[in-house]
């Protein structure tokens, strides 16, 4: 090697340490440095990231990154030394008043708002809890600081800030069973290998290309050298102007240069659409094959010499060496498969290979003079980066500083902070500069970074979010979301996605008791016809099940014929039961009033008393929630690896996509992808779907579709064999109760002092098909609360025992590991389902509002959703259910 390499050689090794060392002189803690955001004694803290690690049943799931406080002591820094606790919901969830029940340690669970983050520390910290997670109503996190008068502030349990999408996942974790959360603090590691990574590639990729070129120039010299020591003066001039095949910078082209770059960024920026993305990655195809080629038949020409002098003419591209046609089919293969698979997670290295045989293709071809048009190339940039890449990402005084960005090994500019000190002036602090609460996010192109798997946030969607195409995209997976996706699936040719916040049963559909029925009914209400063709349909799935063999529609849907009872315990009771009666007969259902003593005969346990009786409807059925959900997804299922279903669950819808030029909704924005479908959009999210649609259309949109959650607790004693029951069952009371509250047990006074909250129970009773006794059921309006209250399950039980006096003798221990079921029902005050378009968009429909018959009229839901689409005539009429003219917003 001669002095020059040598010094070459040198001086890269030197920057290769350089680069190795800027990472190691970068370690601490993943801060974010802030001298802003107000600082008092006791809240002083630097905002640390924190990862939230969970478990449910013991098994690893979810791992979210939130954000500490000012004011909490400091987080573990260590995984191993950080403890596991169980995770609680807050009662109540906003944690601003004492908790109404103790903890015992464990990590507790609450909603941001109605007043200062301190005050929810401190209420939790009193209540004895071991640290505070606090949901976020906005997707990105924010800075939890204190006022300027809390001089006396003494919290000493940490708080964490998640995102909204990251609550929604959690809300629904708890759903599943016992949540366990790990906090803590990690220390940024001394050597940050992916960054030391990406500077020897970047470094190396550099270095490399430019030492080539000098070889290659000095190569050329040798032989130039050499033919003129052998007399071919004449022949030779490889310095004659375009001969070098290099195409040297002017001044103008640099300046050309940036200026088209930033145009590209602002396309980037205003045309994020799919075709844009696309186009681009035909572009780099291209690009990448070129460079690949470049570099492929340079390396092997010394091994391939006479392959790589001998040439051929190729029509368009003129003479082409045996070794360039031999590498190319190599080099668009290797593109295209890329192209392909460029959302998995090993792509990065067929798209790094491209991007740096492009690189070191463009260092090889284009050169930089002198140091005039250097100078005016590096300034340029420097405008450029300062300018506009401004103008998309953060700017102002929260603007991160490079070294900050450089040091976090999160992307920090993805996660878009504030401070909020005082959230009592507005319940929820917007981040407009008037409140006094900044925020920057990063909304432009952003720079590529290589995820670390270990830290990713799920702070806010990425724009690089892998993105799938489908004709439907459908927002829910409960019952009705996976019915509407059967449906489309098995009488439609189209593709369908279905996303889910979190998995099919964490809704109200996990907690439904099966009764698929029509005793509770009135023929000719808006619902009649909807839920006749809908039991229709769960009967043909049946037949169909049972045609299958094996276990049959039993096995597959928990499919019961016995038949229903509505019972009544008194003489009015009775009479009401009698008309019920004659006005199913004259509907065409089968059904007939039985006294006391008929009853006794067909149901020997039930008792209702002398002057009650029953309404029994043999053709009734009974389906389990949870087996007809897995039947479902399996069909569903079969359906994906001809590419016509995708499911994601644990991924929950955030925004619409819409065309930056029409307007048209284009698919949604979930957690972790971009889900385009091209025909229609259907949210079926239940009794969520009201506050989706707020995020989905925004805050000017003046649309209110009233779903609210009614929650209903069921109670499931397993293999119990101390109590035969031969029907379903259900008391007279339910069928006021699915409307109104009217007729129905009030609970204890408390729940009287607000009507809004008050509780009722109606006794149903069935015995499923594996023998487990499924008691219910209670309806009231809490929010989103899924705690257990213990007095709702004792009344339930002593509900039941006022039908099955068995049950009186059995002493119900509910503090033991019973199974309780907890779901929310999509209530509507008008007793309808939602089901239509929504006004104004032609592709965008609801399904929700099916209150205590959703899994009833799941089927019939889904066939109408189907037709909506397809623009067919239905079998039932939509007009009872659409949302035109219905509610506030639409005309
Ligand atoms: C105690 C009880 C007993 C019942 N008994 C019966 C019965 O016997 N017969 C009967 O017909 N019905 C019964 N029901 C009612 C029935 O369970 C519901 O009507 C039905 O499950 C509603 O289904 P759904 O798909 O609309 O809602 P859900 O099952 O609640 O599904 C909505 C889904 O949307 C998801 N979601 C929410 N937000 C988002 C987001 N941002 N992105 C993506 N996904 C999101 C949720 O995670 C959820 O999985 C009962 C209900 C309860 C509570």
């Amino acid at each position: 090697m001669g002095a020059g390499a040598r010094a070459r050689a040198t001086a890269a090794a030197l920057l290769l340490v350089a680069a190795a060392l800027a990472g190691v002189a970068a370690g601490g803690d993943i801060v974010h440095q802030d001298d802003d955001a107000p600082k008092i004694p006791g809240c002083s803290n630097d905002f640390m990231l924190v990862k939230v690690q969970t478990w449910v049943k013991n098994r690893e799931t979810d791992e979210f990154v939130g954000v500490g406080a000012r004011f909490d002591p400091i987080i573990e820094s260590k995984e191993k030394h950080a403890n596991r606790t169980g995770l609680l919901l807050a009662n109540p969830f906003d944690c601003c008043t004492p908790l109404k029940e103790k903890v015992a340690g464990e990590v507790l669970l609450v909603q941001r708002g109605d007043c200062k983050f301190t005050t929810k520390a401190k209420v939790a910290e009193d209540a004895g809890a071991s640290a505070i997670v606090i949901l976020n109503n906005r997707h990105e996190l924010y800075k939890m600081v204190c006022d300027q008068n809390e001089t006396d502030l003494d919290i000493n349990i940490p708080a964490v800030l998640l995102p909204k999408d990251a609550g929604t996942i959690l809300q629904g974790l708890l759903s599943l069973g016992k949540v366990s959360v790990q906090l803590y603090s990690p220390d940024r590691p001394l050597v940050d290998t992916a960054e030391v990574f990406l500077w020897l590639m970047a470094v190396g990729t550099i270095l490399g290309a430019s030492y080539w070129s000098a070889w290659s120039a000095r190569e050329a010299l040798i032989e130039q050298e050499k033919l003129l020591k052998d007399g071919h003066e004449s022949s030779v001039n490889i310095e004659a102007e375009g001969s070098t095949g290099m195409v040297d910078i002017t001044m103008t082209s640099a300046m050309l240069f940036i200026v088209v770059a930033s145009l590209f960024l602002v396309m980037l920026y205003k045309l994020m659409s799919h075709w844009f993305v696309e186009l681009l990655v035909v572009i780099f195809c291209i690009g990448g094959v070129e460079g690949l080629q470049t570099c492929l038949v340079a390396l092997l020409s010394r091994w391939f010499k006479p392959a790589a002098r001998s040439f051929v003419k190729v029509p368009f591209f003129g003479a082409v060496s045996y070794l360039t046609l031999a590498v190319c089919p190599f080099c668009i293969v290797f593109a295209v498969l890329w192209a392909v698979y460029r959302r998995m997670p090993y792509a990065w290295i067929g798209q790094d290979v491209l991007g740096i045989a492009l690189i070191v293709t463009v260092i090889q071809i284009v050169r930089i003079p002198n140091l005039k048009v250097g100078s005016v190339l590096l300034g340029c940039s420097f405008l450029y980066d300062n300018q506009c890449d401004g103008r998309f990402g953060p700017r102002g005084p929260n603007r991160p500083s490079r070294p900050d960005r450089l040091r976090s090994p999160l992307p920090m500019d993805a996660v878009a902070f504030s401070s909020a000190s005082n959230p009592n002036a507005a319940p929820f602090p917007s981040a407009s500069p008037s409140s006094g609460a900044h925020r920057f996010s990063i909304r432009g192109p952003r720079r590529r970074r290589r995820p670390l798997p270990a830290l990713r946030s799920s702070a806010s969607p990425s724009a690089h979010a892998p993105a799938s195409h489908h004709d439907v995209v459908v927002v829910g997976a409960g019952i009705v979301g996976l019915s509407i996706a059967r449906h489309l699936l098995l009488h439609t040719p189209l593709s369908v996605a279905v996303a889910d916040a979190a998995v099919p049963c964490s809704g109200a559909t996990g907690a439904g008791q099966g009764y698929v029925w029509m005793s509770h009914r009135t023929p000719g209400s808006d619902t009649w016809d909807l839920a006749v063709r809908s039991k229709q349909l769960w009967e043909d799935l049946a037949a169909e099940m049972d045609g299958h063999g094996a276990g049959g529609a039993r096995e597959s849907l928990g499919w019961m014929k016995t038949g229903s009872l509505l019972v009544g315990r008194t003489s009015k009771e009775l009479a009401t039961l009698e008309e019920k009666t004659k006005v199913l007969s004259q509907a065409g259902i089968s059904a007939e009033c039985l006294s006391a003593s008929s009853l006794h005969a067909l149901e020997p346990a039930l008792c209702v008393g002398n002057d009650g009786g029953a309404m029994f409807l043999p053709e009734d059925r009974q389906i389990d929630a949870f087996q007809a959900v897995s039947l479902i997804e399996k069909i569903n299922r079969s359906y994906s690896p001809k590419g016509r279903y995708m499911e994601l669950y644990n991924d929950p819808a955030m925004s619409l996509i819409r065309s930056e030029v029409t307007g048209r909704v284009e698919g949604v924005q979930t957690s972790k992808n971009i889900l385009y479908g091209r025909k229609a959009t259907v949210v079926a999210s239940g009794a969520w779907t009201r506050s989706l649609l707020h995020s989905f259309l925004g805050p000017n949109c003046t649309l209110d579709i009233p779903v609210k959650p009614r929650k209903g607790h069921l109670l499931v004693l397993e293999n119990f064999n101390r109590l035969k029951l031969n029907h379903g069952i259900m008391e007279l009371g339910y069928v006021d109760h699915q409307g109104d509250n009217s007729n129905s047990v009030h609970l204890s006074p408390k729940y009287k002092e607000d009507d809004q909250a008050a509780a009722s129970i109606s006794m149903t009773a069935t015995l499923n098909t594996k023998g487990h006794l499924v008691l219910g059921s209670s309806r009231e309006f809490k929010g989103f609360s899924r705690e257990v209250d213990k007095s709702i399950l004792k009344s339930i039980w002593d509900r039941a025992g006022e039908f099955f006096p068995a049950l009186n003798n059995i002493h119900l221990d509910i503090d033991e590991d019973k199974e309780i079921r907890i779901g929310h029902r999509p209530y509507m005050p008008d007793g309808k389902p939602v089901i239509g378009f929504v006004p104004d968009m032609s592709n965008v429909l609801i399904a929700t509002g099916h209150e205590g018959s959703g899994l009833a009229l799941a089927l019939g839901t889904a066939e109408m959703v189907t037709d909506m689409i397809l623009g067919d005539l239905g079998r039932v009429d939509f007009t009872p259910f659409s949302i035109e003219n219905r509610f506030s917003g639409t005309g």
